[in-house]
């Protein structure tokens, strides 16, 4: 009778313990969230700042071939606002051939609770496969190659439209090819930092091990994150990789595979990868009956998806009539408007104009803001900041009519 009574006492013990266990982690996984959605409340005027803020360049770590990680701590030594996960900061660099500044957007590649420093992650933007006598990019080679630690850098305030909503709780699939996995990172680092309990599925695409980045690092949160389910796929694995081991699929990041592995559509999607990857795997996912608004994508160069993650904004007829006739007056050349394009800045783009910086391409960097010497445009998206009047945001906008723009 005694020692059934002990038995009984220890298993009332044991769970009691267990119960005490579970109840801290989860307070501990509440306080988390909270101090996060406090940070970002009470952080957002004070310790933001407007235009360019100097960062030195603390460390610099390989990640794969061509692809570095830059931590940066504030010069000042000043606190650092939270960001949400998935956005990016904008960088004004000065390579010695360039004859111009250069600005670009790089995406946050840490969790929004690091405290004291920043880190973006940027792989050298090689030439297209079919040209390899073009140079490769001029700011992410001058990364790579220039610049090391103890450098100081320009760098905007973290801003961005794509973004982890960390208030609700819908499950999410995170979907990334190569460097597109910076913002996914950001995303499942912040949440397995405050223990959320939301699904992730976490897919990423890349050749190889011999440019698969943040491999430790992503297996580190999967087991420390019960809720994290990770599927690497190899498109050309190297003989030592071993399927089963270091990778999970052969072959690319399809809709089918998703359809084999999630148990429903049901789902918040993020995804960030090269044009081709995005356009599939974007469309793919709304033929499956994923409803637009849980799509939510990210592109690194020229959109290829088209409407992207904003619902863009009703078109006047005008936009869209293909008669218009837009003078780009500095280039010294008069193009007609078409119609399928998404924004001026992608006219541009395509008509050969060099002159127009193309950055966030979300509006709100302000790199391709340009002026408008005659005639008005249309944004498809709310502009980050309002441009000064007679300029124009040209990467969300498009022409009301006629138009001469100083380009
Ligand atoms: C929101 C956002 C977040 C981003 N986050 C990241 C990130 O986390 N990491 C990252 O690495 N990148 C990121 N990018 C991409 C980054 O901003 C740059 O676009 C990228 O580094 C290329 O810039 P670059 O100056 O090196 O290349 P550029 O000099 O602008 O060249 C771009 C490409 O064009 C090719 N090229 C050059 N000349 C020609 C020519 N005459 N004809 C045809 N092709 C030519 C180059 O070889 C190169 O491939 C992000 C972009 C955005 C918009």
């Amino acid at each position: 009778m005694l020692g059934y009574i002990a038995t009984q006492w220890l298993t009332v013990a044991a769970r009691y313990r267990f119960e005490t266990k579970r109840n801290q982690l989860e307070l501990d996984a509440l306080h988390k969230k909270i101090e996060i959605l406090n940070r970002q409340a009470q952080a957002a005027p004070e310790s933001a700042w407007n235009g360019y803020r100097k960062f030195t360049v603390s460390k610099k770590v390989e990640e794969c071939a061509d692809t570095y990680s830059f931590y940066l701590t504030p010069h000042n030594g000043r606190p650092l606002p939270p960001f949400k996960p998935g956005q990016y900061l904008t960088f004004e660099l000065h390579p010695p051939n360039a004859g111009k500044p250069l600005v670009r957007c790089y995406s946050l590649s840490d969790g929004a609770l690091s405290d004291g420093h920043y880190r973006v992650t940027i792989k050298r933007a090689l030439p297209p496969t079919n040209e390899p006598g073009i140079p490769p990019g001029i700011v992410s080679s001058y990364f790579s190659d220039h610049v090391k630690e103890g450098d100081i850098l320009n760098v905007k305030a973290p801003s961005g439209r794509f973004y982890l909503d960390i208030e609700t709780d819908r499950p999410v699939v995170l979907i990334s090819g190569g460097i597109g996995i910076t913002p996914m990172l950001a995303i499942a680092r912040q949440l397995t930092h405050i223990k959320d309990k939301r699904e992730i599925y976490f897919f990423f695409g890349c050749r190889n091990s011999a440019d698969h980045m943040f491999r430790d690092e992503v297996i580190a949160l999967q087991k420390s994150n019960p809720n994290m389910r990770l599927h690497i796929c190899y498109s050309r694995p190297l003989d030592k990789d071993v399927l089963g081991e270091t990778y999970h699929h052969e072959g690319r990041v399809t809709n089918d595979l998703m359809k084999e592995i999630l148990p429903s559509s049901n789902y918040e999607y993020y995804l960030c990868g090269p044009g081709p990857f995005m356009d599939t795997l974007v469309n793919g996912l709304y033929e499956w009956g994923v409803p637009k608004k849980d799509v939510k994508f990210e592109a690194f160069g020229p959109a290829t998806v088209k409407s992207g993650p904003q619902e863009p904004k009703p078109q006047s007829e005008t936009a869209n009539q293909a008669t218009i006739p837009i003078e780009f007056a500095r280039s010294g050349k008069t193009v007609l408007w078409d119609s399928s394009m998404e924004n001026l800045l992608e006219f541009a783009e395509k008509n050969g104009i060099t002159t127009i910086e193309g950055g966030c391409r979300a509006g709100s960097c302000g790199s391709c803001l340009v002026a408008i010497k005659q005639g008005n445009v249309e944004y498809v998206l709310e502009p980050g900041a309002a441009p000064e009047e007679g300029t124009c945001l040209s990467c969300i906008c498009r022409p009301a009519g006629k138009m001469v723009i100083d380009a």
